[in-house]
């Protein structure tokens, strides 16, 4: 390992990391990304990979659009620095109607995702939906076809982010952070296990396990881990040329065959468990339940993978970005729940900002630290 001073430490190498590392390093600064595990093996390594702003309308629908149009550049530019293929899929996307209930509120989704330049949304009656894929269950209510969407593989991504930041002289080093070290309150390194890491500024980054920084910074970091497992089962033949989207049996699922050829039945959502990242019995028949909701002849499908891993979820829901009150030179970005793939690049812009010019046009001011209270817990 190289010991000479570095401009900023980045704890973590998900995909947050590496998007604030590469962005960075973008800028002429020196970066480590230090991980304990490898690149990509928790959530940034078994998400879906969907990169879709328009089903969500909260306090981040900015940010995340913003980070959708960046993605439309930078996908291209990750691959072709790191030599990853990101395995981009440009899908039709439709949110069914798998209930007759649903129907209002998602016809009138039409008009508000066609605000967006970048979208273009429909209503489909159920004959239509049938038209494009006759193996769609005849048991729905249509659905609303939301074009350009984009879908990835968030390994891959995650991976090629890593390469084109190391290209672009990013430093990876594989151990656990266990402190911050601070000179007259300024964050002067981090602790390793047998080592410090000399820096001007720390970036934290640790996805589920943030509370483990708590007492790093003297605040609580109020993160949880929530549960998600993704079921792929053998794909369609011919391939399946839609994503598809519905609440089957109480909750969201994705139906998607990816370029693994796979159909990818996405996500359980399990708050309470823990760090457990086993897959359960339970998640795989679920799964399996409502992707057969949605397309009847998975019925008879094998499983051929089945995963787990945890979203960082904040005790508000919302993503944690910006500047640790009371701290020189630490900064947090944490808590983007089922949204971190998407919001990489948006984060890796912000948090890139406050380091090198401690401000930021983006609109992250209301997602700070500081909207807890400084207790420690
Ligand atoms: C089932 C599922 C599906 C999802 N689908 C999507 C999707 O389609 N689209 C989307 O946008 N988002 C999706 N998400 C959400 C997304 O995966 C996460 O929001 C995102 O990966 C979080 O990234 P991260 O870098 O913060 O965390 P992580 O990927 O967990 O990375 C944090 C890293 O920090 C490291 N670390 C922790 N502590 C230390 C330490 N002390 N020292 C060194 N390293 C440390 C860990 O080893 C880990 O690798 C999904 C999530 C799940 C669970």
């Amino acid at each position: 390992m190289q010991n000479s001073r570095r401009d900023v430490v980045v704890v973590g190498g998900g995909i947050v990391g590496f998007s604030i590392a590469y962005r960075l390093a973008n800028e002429g600064v020196t970066v480590t990304v230090i991980e304990r595990d490898s690149v990509g093996n928790n959530a940034s390594g078994y998400a879906l990979g969907l990169l879709n702003p328009t089903n969500e309308t909260g306090v981040t629908e900015g940010l995340n659009h913003h980070s959708f149009k960046m993605y439309k550049e930078l996908l291209e530019v990750v691959q072709e620095e790191s030599g990853v293929d990101v395995q981009i899929l440009k899908l039709p996307h439709i949110e069914l109607a798998l209930e007759q209930s649903e129907v209002i509120k998602l016809k009138s989704e039409v008009s508000r995702i066609n605000e967006f330049d970048e979208f273009n949304a429909n209503w489909l009656e159920t004959e239509e939906v049938l038209r494009l894929e006759p193996r769609v269950s005849s048991d729905i209510f249509g659905g609303t076809l939301v074009e350009h969407v984009i879908m990835v593989d968030s390994y891959n991504l995650t991976l090629a982010t890593a390469q084109a930041a190391e290209h672009r002289g990013v430093e990876v080093v594989l151990g656990e952070v266990k402190g911050i070290n601070y000179h007259k309150g300024n964050a002067v390194g981090v602790t390793l296990k047998d080592e410090e890491i000399a820096c001007d500024s720390v970036v934290l980054a640790l996805g589920p396990w943030s509370v483990a920084a708590s007492s790093w910074i003297d605040i609580n970091i109020p993160i949880v881990p929530q549960k998600g497992e993704i079921v792929r089962v053998e794909g369609l033949e011919p391939q399946l040329n839609l994503h598809l989207h519905g609440n089957a049996f109480g909750s969201s699922c994705s139906v998607v065959q990816k370029k693994d050829n796979a159909i990818w039945l996405a996500a359980t959502v399990e708050d309470g468990t823990g760090f457990d990242v086993n897959p359960s019995i339970e998640a795989m028949e679920v799964l399996s339940r409502r992707g057969v909701r949605m397309i009847p002849a998975l019925e008879s499908h094998q499983m051929v993978l089945h995963t787990a891993c945890m979203r960082p979820v904040s005790s508000d829901g919302e993503p944690i970005l910006g500047k640790v009150p009371g701290k020189d030179r630490v900064f947090l970005a944490t808590g983007t729940g089922g949204k971190g793939v998407l919001m990489g690049p948006v984060i890796g812009k912000a948090i890139s900002d406050l380091v090198i010019q401690g401000q930021t046009d983006l609109p992250i001011s209301n997602l700070g630290l500081e909207r807890f209270g400084r207790s420690i817990s």
